[in-house]
């Protein structure tokens, strides 16, 4: 032992402690001894210091053993208390014994002692131990039982085989029984609505049959008629032999959440309603509005031709009025039916090699890029699964607009893709005019626009094009850009593992820097 042990030695003649501490000395326990020979110190010392041991003779002149074992046991009934006397009858080892005593020890035989003081240290500890265990069992217990009742949580055991329940307060509540009537599994039976029975019966079966775990959501109904729903989380134990034997479990009134729930469920389904109304009355009207704004269109031609050549000034500035807020009505119609009508319902997703895709795009957008004298560089990508010509559609989108959105340097765009955990990020990027950071979100909504008509013509549907696309494709678009500088536009895209070409890093394929200028 490495610390020295703590003894309280109760002995009138210090030639006696002196023998006993010699021995306990020889068997190699370090000791610190406090002796004490009358009630009053021996009380004071037990105040003072805490001992590990108490030694004790039995009959001092002035005060006796059995006396300080009674003040021991009342006083610190955990410290061990062992005789170190010269006569003892049996009868007084027992009684010293009952009394608390944990051992006695005779003087003419101390060699005794030692492995004595040994023992009663070793128990003194396992008790200790014991103690700890025991308190922090109870904490555990106190702290479960507080949580279980701040949950409002019902706790409850099911005997498989009296089909006796044993449940606390809250579970009774829970099934609408006051929590002083008798409980059985009958009664909870038949507390169940009827539509849930059945399940229910179903779910406790094979928890019994099979062992395992147990979850179950179903509806109550209380004496007073009133519906609950209540969750179940059960345990199915085994005994002994390994049958299943009893299910453990707690309950929790969900009926609040359910409601919240419901009443979700049921705003969805009025937004879904009122989304198809609305989509229904768009796809009306802009469908309605084509055939009279086609008559605009044609009488208006036919009035510039006849009228235009000799009207006067003012005349012939109306004219052109109409001619392009007809002109515009036209594009904007267009638009929202591209819009209205894209197919993102299905998804008939094929694989898509994002360079062909990209050729074909600057192929389309070849004359407006010469006009423009842009330089436009990609570089290889990857390919995908997804909706071909939508996916063009997008890239066209962004292109175009990277050519329109430009001022008067010419502009610098570049096209390429980088890979983000388990999606690509394919990018536009363009040296335009771009355009200040809170309007980024905004542009990708419908109509929305922040450049006049007459500088950069455009409906303001074309990026909300693109995210529809893009989240139809599981994907997210974004953008970036500084005023004056530039915008980079970016959409996601997921990698699917299946679609990538051998050989190639991450299905990447063609060729690498491909530039295309022209001047
Ligand atoms: P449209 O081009 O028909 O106006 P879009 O939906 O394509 O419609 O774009 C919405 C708005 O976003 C544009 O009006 C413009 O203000 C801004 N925008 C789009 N692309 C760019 C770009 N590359 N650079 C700067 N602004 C852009």
């Amino acid at each position: 032992m490495s610390k020295a042990i703590r003894i309280l030695l109760v002995e009138d003649s210090p030639i006696d402690a002196e023998l006993a501490l010699e021995e306990l000395r020889f068997a190699g326990l370090e000791t610190v001894v406090r002796r004490v020979d009358t009630r009053e110190d021996f009380e004071q010392a037990l105040n003072e210091c805490r001992p590990d041991v108490i030694l004790s003779d039995y009959s001092l002149p002035g005060f006796n053993g059995m006396s300080a074992l009674r003040i021991a046991h009342e006083r610190c009934p955990d410290i061990p208390f062992i005789f170190v006397s010269g006569v003892i009858g049996e009868e007084i080892a027992i009684e010293s014994l009952k009394y608390g005593a944990i051992d006695y020890v005779l003087k003419h035989r101390l060699q005794l002692l030692p492995p004595a003081v040994k023992r009663a240290l070793v128990a003194a500890e396992e008790r200790r131990e014991r103690q700890r265990a025991q308190e922090a069992l109870g904490r555990s217990e106190e702290r479960l039982r507080l949580a279980v009742k701040a949950a409002r949580m019902g706790t409850w055991e099911l005997d498989l085989s009296t089909g006796r329940i044993e449940a606390s307060p809250i579970c009774q509540e829970n099934f609408g029984v006051p929590a002083d009537t008798e409980f059985d599994f009958g009664m909870l039976r038949g507390s169940l609505h009827p539509d849930d029975r059945a399940v229910v019966g179903h779910q406790f079966e094979r928890a019994a049959e099979q062992g395992g775990s147990l979850e179950s959501e179903f509806r109550v109904i209380w004496q007073d008629g009133s519906v609950h729903w209540l969750v179940v989380h059960g345990l199915a134990v085994r005994d002994a032999r390994g049958a299943v034997a009893r299910i453990v479990g707690v309950t929790l009134d969900i009926t609040a959440r359910k409601q919240v729930e419901e009443n979700l469920a049921k705003q969805a389904q009025e937004l879904a309603a009122l989304n198809a109304d609305l989509r229904q009355f768009a796809f009306a009207a802009s469908h309605d509005l084509q055939e009279p704004l086609r008559m605009v269109t044609v009488y208006t031609q036919l009035i510039v031709e006849r009228y235009k050549p000799t009207a006067d000034e003012e005349t012939a500035m109306f004219l052109s009025f109409i001619e392009t807020g007809t002109a515009r009505m036209g594009a904007l119609l267009r638009d929202l039916q591209a819009y209205l009508h894209l197919q993102t319902r299905d998804r008939h997703f094929k694989r898509v090699d994002m360079n062909e895709l990209l050729h074909r795009v600057l192929q389309v957008l070849d004359i407006a890029s010469r006009e423009a004298g842009a330089v436009i560089t990609t570089e290889p990508l990857p390919v995908v699964l997804g909706d071909e010509s939508q996916l063009e559609q997008v890239l066209q989108n962004l292109i175009a607009n990277a050519l329109k959105y430009r001022d008067a340097r010419p502009p610098m765009i570049h096209v390429g893709v980088s890979r983000e955990g388990t999606y690509w990020r394919f990018f536009v990027r363009d040296n335009g005019i771009g355009f200040e950071t809170e309007f980024a979100e905004q542009i990708f909504g419908l109509f929305k626009r922040l450049n006049h008509q007459k500088d950069y013509p455009g409906t303001g549907l074309g990026l909300a094009i693109c995210r529809r696309i893009i989240e139809h494709h599981g994907g997210q678009i974004w953008a970036k850009s500084e005023k004056g500088v530039g915008s980079e536009f970016s959409f996601s895209l997921p990698v699917e593992a299946g679609w990538q070409k051998e050989g190639t890093d991450g299905g990447m394929i063609g060729a690498a820097n491909e530039s295309i200028s022209v001047s």
